[in-house]
């Protein structure tokens, strides 16, 4: 399967990994929305946070818990930050591996674009 986020996880593509244990790594975007924009994934392939089944849906949870611990590095708490998850295409999502973007350094506003 050729999927972009999955040789990033798998350490093919030369990308700095901010954050990993056993099911979950964390990068920086490529193209940042944000003085702090980090992209939380899991190892395994779900096309989006819709094809993960219920049964492992805990997965949702460890990659909260790796941004949580993300902002507390990143001194983005308690100012605080914004978590993301795009799915589908009116979504916005353009990678289809889940991931949930960590966004925070400045201000967010609402709604998003
Ligand atoms: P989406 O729009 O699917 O929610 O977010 C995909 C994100 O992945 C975008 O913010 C985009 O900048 C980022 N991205 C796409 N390709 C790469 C890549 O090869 N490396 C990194 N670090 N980020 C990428
Ligand atoms: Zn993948």
């Amino acid at each position: 399967m050729d999927c972009i986020f999955c040789a990033i996880a798998r350490g093919e593509m030369g990308t700095k990994l901010v954050y990993q244990d056993d099911e979950v790594v964390a990068f920086e975007d490529l193209h940042p929305q944000a003085p702090t924009h980090i992209l939380v994934i899991p190892r395994r392939h779900y096309a989006s946070l819709q094809d993960v089944p219920a049964a492992e849906i805990g997965i949702v949870a460890r990659l909260a818990a790796a941004a949580q611990e993300l902002a507390r590095e990143r001194r983005i708490w308690p100012s605080g930050y914004r978590l993301v998850v795009n799915a589908g295409p009116e979504g916005g999502q353009t990678v289809s591996h889940l991931h949930m973007h960590l966004l925070g350094g400045r201000q967010m506003v609402w709604p998003p674009g």
